[in-house]
């Protein structure tokens, strides 16, 4: 299949092509188009089969319809990942002057509440730091008020960290009628207990 099949805006294909991404991954074929349709997924896929981009472009293309508020709130275990998935969200928006925030730890929290309450499009933040941020300051969860997309990447190693309590914060804090999508490198029984918080019927990929 082809970027073009997916049901992405024009512009996204073009990105694609620009950034030497010739045609879509599997994770990619099959999770843009649910993503788009408004699923929920639970993606079972390791680090270098796309799954970034899988999750990253149907939520860019969904913002450039509305860009309203913190559209997309992406939590991921490690300070480095939250960097690299930040760079992947900011390459592949770079056409819709995407704003994108990183939120992690042993960084100065009065400039990342500040950044968050300026409302970027998307924040890419470690589970601890967020949680502290939503319990510490009554503006933050605010921002969170209208937000349509979680993700969760590495999931599984979120969990494995003992990051359930800091989720809980998470998930409390994000309107109901959001999509949820979280993606792992393997299937846990934690990862089907953390879906069902989820309204929708998740659609599941497996390589
Ligand atoms: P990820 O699995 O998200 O960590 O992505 C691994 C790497 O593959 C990243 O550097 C992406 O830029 C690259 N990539 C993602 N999708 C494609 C694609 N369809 N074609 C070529 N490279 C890709």
């Amino acid at each position: 299949s082809a970027f073009s099949d997916l049901g992405l805006a024009e512009w996204a294909i073009q990105t694609c092509k620009e950034l030497g991404m010739r045609k879509p991954t599997p994770v990619q074929t099959h999770c843009i188009p649910k993503i788009l349709a408004g699923r929920d997924v639970l993606g079972i896929a390791q680090t270098g089969s796309g799954k970034t981009a899988a999750f990253a472009l149907p939520i860019l293309n969904r913002l450039a319809e509305d860009p309203y508020g913190v559209f997309a709130l992406v939590v991921t275990p490690t300070r480095e990942l939250a960097f690299q998935l930040a760079e992947q969200f900011r390459a592949l928006g770079s056409c819709l002057h995407l704003r994108c925030s990183v939120v992690v730890g042993g960084m100065d929290m009065i400039t990342q509440a500040k950044a968050l309450v300026s409302r970027p499009h998307v924040v890419v933040a470690t589970p601890g730091r967020v949680k502290v941020l939503l319990e510490d300051n009554p503006d933050i969860p605010k921002v969170f008020q209208r937000t349509k997309f979680l993700v969760l990447d590495e999931a599984d190693r979120v969990l494995d960290a003992g990051f359930e309590e800091e989720l809980r914060v998470v998930f409390q804090c994000l309107p109901k009628n959001r999509q949820t999508l979280l993606f792992s490198a393997t299937m846990t029984s934690d990862l089907q207990t953390l879906l069902e918080l989820s309204a929708n019927k998740a659609y599941f990929y497996e390589a």
